[in-house]
């Protein structure tokens, strides 16, 4: 019922557009008969427009990592998202984990810039998750809960459904630490649950939550197989081809 949607975010590692095109042109041809699993790649800013040529006319989709919420103006060093629109971006990441902790980003301005995005029509991969200490002094459904509520503040039922959100525990980013696919799936699950909460069942049960933390080709399938997963964000293994091209694979497996 839910398409699985695996996000390649490149972070800061791969922005020249001959190395983003090196990667994509090994990609293309090898997800190029997936159809049941979306697949988006997510460069930074200086490979955007060039990726989003290149994949012109393959079911390889082009998402930025990150946004800001107001049109044009006096922001020095944002990128405003009529621009991502100008260029025809597809998705756009927000609320990644690095943007909350590094640069500080709250609850509050992520809900302005998903406002925005949602306006606008580029559909967002919105990423919630806590961190260490707050799993292990059992407060995780707390923050959860708190993300949901704060992140998705004023969304309408419509809205949500063109939201895909990313369950990413903290400690396990860039960690080589997953969440194993027990501890993954109940996270999923209590998502679900507060999304029925506030919307109805149909409507959470039509949203897709990714999961994201260290998901790797070895990893994968018992991640992607629990019934509340419904995808993944992939980080270190995004970079080469062939170990994105893995997790398209076990997406792929899983669904049918
Ligand atoms: C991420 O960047 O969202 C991520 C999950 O990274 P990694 O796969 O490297 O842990």
């Amino acid at each position: 019922m839910r398409k699985p949607i695996i996000g390649g975010n490149w972070k800061m590692n791969r922005g020249a557009p001959a190395e983003a095109k090196e990667m994509l042109e090994k990609l293309i041809p090898l997800v190029k008969n997936i159809e049941n699993v979306d697949v988006v790649v997510c460069p930074p800013f200086t490979a955007l427009t060039s990726s989003i040529d290149f994949v012109k006319g393959t079911n390889v989709k082009i998402g930025a990592q990150n946004m800001y919420f107001e049109d044009k103006g006096a922001f020095t060093g944002e990128i405003s998202p009529l621009f991502l629109k100008a260029i025809e971006c597809e998705y756009v990441i927000l609320g990644h984990s690095e943007r909350r902790n590094i640069f500080k980003e709250s609850d509050e301005l992520i809900n302005k810039k998903l406002k925005k995005s949602l306006s606008i029509g580029l559909k967002p991969i919105v990423a919630i998750g806590e961190h260490l200490e707050e799993r292990e002094s059992g407060k995780t459904k707390e923050v959860i809960q708190r993300q949901i509520d704060e992140t998705f503040k004023d969304i309408s039922k419509e809205e949500m459904l063109k939201i895909v959100i990313a369950y990413e525990p903290i400690w396990a980013i860039g960690t080589g630490k997953t969440a194993t696919p027990e501890q993954a799936e109940e996270i999923h699950a209590f998502i679900r649950e507060l999304l029925t909460q506030k919307y109805e069942k149909e409507t959470a049960d039509s949203i897709r939550i990714q999961y994201g933390g260290s998901i790797k080709p070895n990893n994968a399938e018992e991640l992607l197989k629990q019934a509340n997963i419904d995808g993944g964000l992939v980080g270190g293994a995004s970079l080469q081809a062939d170990s994105l091209f893995e997790i398209v694979q076990a997406a792929h497996k899983t669904s049918n």
